[in-house]
């Protein structure tokens, strides 16, 4: 059954371990990130520091939403270690690149991903393309936790590439474009199971208009308290490259502007729509306040200078897990 993101967010906190277990998973359980104790106080500092209020329903609200959250209400402490499911060291401030910046290099995937829901009855091969189904997600997720990936943040990887901060054994970093509302039902829960945390990508003007096929501001406050990033597409998906600087400004700062008033934390990392950037975006990136921008180029290596245009790995409706084990294996 098809749930709609706020009949979910009434349910979630209720049902929340029901949620997580209901994605038939049996991962492992949560690791340290191997990025020592400095990297876990700093995610302790950042969680704190960032993390919306959530407003949880009470226990014993009845439960009248049926499917994967038919369980009996939770107590609190059953919901509590959601707390520390943020396992991603986050740097609060601008990393400053140490010395040895120019020499550094780090070979790791940062993988893009569309949408995460079933394929939709006649779906054109477009749409099966940018479409990994839950199951395939699900699995894919199993096999990062099971061959000891770890997920990263796009903050500790430039943070990492600044001043050489140590991250995880084969780290990863997931990006979802877009910001469609399925993401709510079969990204969120597979990765809250798994102790895995993401970057996804909004087109603010769509959030704003509540459009049903993207995830809501609410939807987002609550991914964003689970550990997720939650960072700009621009406000309107138009491509960058070739448009005047005025209107270029407007997309860039206002879309980080619109995170930053719903979630209270501003965003600092950038997503072109379909890769369109030009001198202008890269000259306005840095003044907007941006650490980094992710493009559609293909690439598993990172430099600091590179930062503006992060090269990623496409993960398709069509990617099995012997050609995701691939991708993953390259980047190692
Ligand atoms: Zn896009």
């Amino acid at each position: 059954m098809r749930l709609r993101p706020t009949q979910l967010a009434a349910a979630l906190a209720a049902g929340l371990l029901t949620w997580i277990v209901s994605t038939g998973i049996a991962f492992p359980p949560p690791q340290s990130t191997g990025g020592g104790v400095e990297a876990e106080s700093a995610t302790a500092t950042h969680a704190s520091a960032t993390r919306a209020p959530i407003v949880m329903p009470s226990a014993t609200q009845p439960q009248t939403i049926t499917g994967i959250h038919q369980a009996p209400p939770l107590t609190q402490a059953a919901i509590e270690p959601v707390e520390a499911a943020t396992a991603t060291p986050l740097p609060l401030f601008w990393p400053t690149p140490d010395a040895g910046v120019a020499q550094r290099g780090l070979v790791l995937p940062i993988l893009t991903y569309h949408y995460v829901e079933p394929w939709p009855d006649q779906a054109s091969p477009l749409r099966q393309g940018l479409t990994v189904r839950p199951d395939d997600f699900a699995a894919q997720m199993q096999f990062l936790v099971d061959e000891g990936y770890t997920t990263i943040s796009l903050y500790a990887l430039i943070d990492s590439l600044a001043t050489g901060t140590p991250l995880p054994e084969r780290p990863v970093v997931l990006t979802f474009d877009d910001g469609y509302a399925g993401l709510f039902d079969y990204a969120a829960p597979v990765l809250l199971r798994a102790d895995q945390t993401a970057t996804v990508f909004v087109i603010t003007e769509f959030v704003d208009q509540e459009r049903p096929e993207y995830l809501s501001w609410s939807d987002l406050r609550f991914m964003h308290s689970l550990g997720w990033s939650v960072e700009p597409h621009t406000k309107t998906h138009i491509g960058l490259d070739g448009l005047r600087y005025e209107r270029q400004l407007y997309e860039m700062l206002g879309s980080i502007e619109t995170i930053e008033a719903n979630l209270g934390v501003r965003p600092r990392f950038f997503n072109y729509p379909s890769g369109s950037y030009d001198e202008t975006t890269l000259a306005l990136a840095p003044e907007v306040g941006l650490w980094g921008g992710v493009t559609t180029a293909g690439g598993w290596y990172h430099r600091y200078a590179d930062r503006y245009t992060l090269t990623r790995i496409r993960v398709t409706g069509h990617t099995d897990l012997a050609h995701f084990a691939e991708i993953l294996d390259y980047g190692r």
